[in-house]
């Protein structure tokens, strides 16, 4: 087995052992559903269904608009009660379908296996990903289908598989791999044939040792998957650097992975293509890890998509004091909620409580010039600069010194002595930058 890392990052504590070895537990079936047609990055669907309808559990109910967009199914049997904007994780109202179940999950004719992999083509094996409404399960939520087919001429040769999950807390993916080693592995031989791609790599850190262990039993002796360790530092999950750690090559700046010849997919979405295809179940559930040392009984829970974050936490015995931060996601790199309406997406990894203690972040105080935030930069940019140019609206000085390839990783503002508003100044840089583009088109 091979070991690797990156250039720059972290090592914030990680917090995993709340979670880390708790078995996937099925969370209750909720009694309704809220489900946001936003749940991808790209085009939102249009709804297919009207109140009143009765579904299915995995009938689709929300059609993709778009080249960049993934389908979105009904995670319960039952009745649509309303087709309405809803409060949605990122903060905005987004047209969802809310079904109130009947409690009995009758299946969609559609769900039926779909035959067995070696006699699957590379197309079908697209079409089947696409169909199941499959996103990218790390949280970045990119429609899978999308990156399955790439521009003839990019030549991919390397499909990785992100097993890092270098965010602190987060334990979802351990899980995976430890109780469905098998389906991630089956998951990457179904991505290798739709890509005609001959190598897989699997990139796991090596703070998971069952993990590892797992997935190594379950690769057995197939040559042509190769398991990397993962030197434990954030963000070893971030898409760049793990396929520079794997294959050492460099994703160009504003490009993407493919211009490296690799394709990157999260070990979840990996069994997410193994179920649609063995079960020919879309993507309707996914695991999340209820943790943070606010909630009682922190968990790893098999959540069917559209449940109100509150019975979730309720599941887990609720709060154990107030919380002073709730995050969708990692704390690097997640998304701070003021809800706990708010339902759970294909991209929702976790659900983290902080205590008013741990969420207090410190008035900033003038940059001290002392280069941390360079040194951690995986991305080798200079934070200070940016930020500063950004603070001061000299947006097209931001855009000289690159601020369009920050990954938003958060590493820069985690160091900083000196509690600068680094990330969210060099995110509003991006947001102008691209605005600016956009209009000049
Ligand atoms: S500048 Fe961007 S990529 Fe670099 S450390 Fe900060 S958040 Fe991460
Ligand atoms: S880490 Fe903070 S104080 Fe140090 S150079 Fe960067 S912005 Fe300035």
């Amino acid at each position: 087995m091979k070991q690797a890392t990156f250039h720059g990052g972290i090592h914030p504590s990680y917090f995993k052992e709340f979670t880390s070895h708790k078995k996937l537990i099925q969370s209750n079936p909720p009694s309704q559903v809220i489900l946001p047609m936003q749940q991808h990055i790209g085009a939102p669907c249009e709804p297919i269904v009207k109140k009143g309808d009765v579904v299915k559990l995995g009938q689709k109910i929300g059609e993709p608009k778009g080249f960049v967009s993934a389908p979105i199914h009904a995670s319960v049997s039952g009745k649509v009660v309303a087709v309405e904007p809803r409060l949605h994780p990122d903060g905005r109202k987004v047209l969802s379908v809310v079904i109130e179940s009947d409690g009995l999950d009758t299946l969609h004719e559609d769900i039926k296996p779909q035959g067995n992999l070696e006699s699957l083509s590379p197309e079908k094996i697209r079409d089947i990903v696409g169909e199941a409404g499959v996103v990218g399960l790390g949280g970045a939520t990119f429609p899978t289908k999308v990156k399955l087919s790439p521009p003839p001429e990019k030549k991919i040769d390397a499909v990785i598989l992100n097993g890092a999950e270098c965010e602190p807390y987060l334990t979802a993916d351990h899980r995976i791999m430890v109780e469905r080693a098998e389906d991630v592995v089956y998951g990457l031989k179904a991505l290798l044939k739709a890509l005609d791609v001959q190598k897989g790599y699997i990139g796991i850190e090596d703070n998971k040792l069952d993990a590892i262990e797992a997935v190594k039993k379950a690769v057995g002796n197939d040559a042509n998957i190769e398991i990397y360790s993962l030197h434990t530092k954030y963000p070893q999950g971030a898409e760049k650097q793990l396929i520079y750690a794997v294959t050492g090559r460099e994703v160009p700046s504003g490009g993407l992975p493919m211009d490296a010849g690799a394709v990157v997919q999260n070990v979840g979405t990996a069994v997410a293509i193994a179920d649609a295809i063995k079960i020919g179940m879309p993507l309707v559930e996914r695991v999340v890890t209820v943790t943070g040392s606010v909630i009682k009984e922190p968990q790893n829970l098999l959540v069917r998509l559209g449940t109100p974050f509150k019975e979730i936490i309720d599941q887990c015995g609720g709060f154990a004091k107030n919380p002073g931060k709730l995050i969708m996601g990692g704390p690097m790199m997640g998304m701070a909620q003021f809800s706990i309406e708010v339902p759970v997406l294909k991209g929702t990894s976790g659900i983290l409580a902080l205590d008013e203690e741990e969420a207090n972040v410190p008035d900033p105080t003038p940059c001290i010039r002392c280069g941390k935030c360079v040194n951690v930069c995986p991305i080798n940019l200079l934070p200070l600069y940016i930020s500063a140019y950004s603070l001061n609206d000299a947006f097209d000085k931001a855009e000289e010194y690159h601020a369009l390839d920050c990954i938003e990783c958060g590493s820069c503002s985690f160091i900083c002595p000196s509690r600068r508003p680094l990330v969210p100044s060099i995110r509003v840089a991006k947001r102008e930058i691209l605005a600016k583009k956009r209009k000049a088109k």
